[in-house]
């Protein structure tokens, strides 16, 4: 099929973050105008050989910023990543001129407690959220956040693999509406780890308790990993949250090897 090429930008990576051997941070110039809202995505892709390859991304950036930036993982013998990865600053890239997705903080139905759940890269619609939310509750002219409060349990299989805990961290001590808690997975293999550890599955009755969590009352988030989502939202409606209070963003479909579940 022939693309429009109108429907691209032509991007340029601003600069770059390695985070691990397989998790990078990339800023992008979108070559464009480029409107979004905290919790979409943008479809980011290559042209090697005539061949045009693009893959949906979400935005950790808040749109209140100029650049984009997103959480990438390497996944080996993927399609994109590999070529992505080869991407230093100045590198081209295209954009597709248009933002998508619904994954956006739920402002409607009147639930102000707001559970994000995550794994690894899925954090990066909820950094969109809070740094949206953190610059509004700053300027003192925006409604937000009132009443609303933002519990973030993101998981991962080792610490170095939290690109935004820092940020989290800071956002957390500093704002009374934002609690952040990461977790690993695998405590065995950084003894000096002290932070929570499990998987988000696991600790997320804990968590629901400990921060009085109520299902009439609280929006779920959920992304990532498939198996995450999956088992957070059986836990969730066992506990009685209604399907409209439970929002996902699965970023690929399980293979049937890994079906065990993710960090
Ligand atoms: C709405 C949306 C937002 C997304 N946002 C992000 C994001 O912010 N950051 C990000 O890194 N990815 C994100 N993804 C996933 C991204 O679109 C690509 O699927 C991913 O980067 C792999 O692309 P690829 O072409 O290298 O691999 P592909 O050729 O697409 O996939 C190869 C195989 O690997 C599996 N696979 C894909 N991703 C993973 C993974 N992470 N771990 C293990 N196996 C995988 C696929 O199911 C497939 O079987 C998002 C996906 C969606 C649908």
């Amino acid at each position: 099929m022939t693309r429009s090429p109108d429907k691209y930008y032509q991007a340029r990576v601003l600069d770059r973050r390695d985070v691990s051997r397989d998790l990078c941070i990339l800023r992008i110039d979108p070559g464009g105008p480029f409107e979004y809202r905290a919790g979409q995505y943008a479809t980011l892709g290559l042209e090697q050989g005539g061949v045009r390859t693009e893959r949906p991304y979400s935005m950790a950036s808040s749109p209140y910023e100029e650049a984009l930036e997103f959480f990438v993982e390497l996944v080996p013998k993927g399609g994109l990543t590999p070529s992505l990865f080869q991407l230093k600053s100045g590198g081209a890239l295209l954009c597709r001129k248009v933002a998508k997705g619904r994954f956006l903080i739920d402002l409607r139905s009147g639930r102000t407690n707001h559970l994000l759940l995550s794994t690894v890269t899925g954090v990066a619609p909820f950094v969109s959220y809070v740094r949206t939310v953190y610059r509004d509750w700053n300027s003192g002219t925006s409604p937000m956040p009132g009443k609303h409060r933002f519990f973030c349990l993101q998981g991962a299989s080792r610490s170095f693999e939290f690109g935004y805990r820092e940020e989290l961290e800071r956002y957390g001590s500093e704002a009374p509406w934002f609690t952040y808690v990461p977790t690993v997975s695998r405590p065995w293999d950084e003894p000096h780890w002290s932070g929570e550890t499990g998987r988000v599955e696991d600790l997320l009755r804990k968590y629901t308790e400990a921060w009085r969590l109520r299902p009439n009352e609280t929006t779920a988030y959920l992304c990532g990993h498939p198996k995450m989502i999956e088992n957070c939202r059986g836990i969730l409606e066992r506990a009685q949250w209604k399907k409209e209070a439970v929002l996902e963003e699965a970023y690929y479909q399980a293979a049937i090897k890994e079906a065990g579940g993710p960090a």
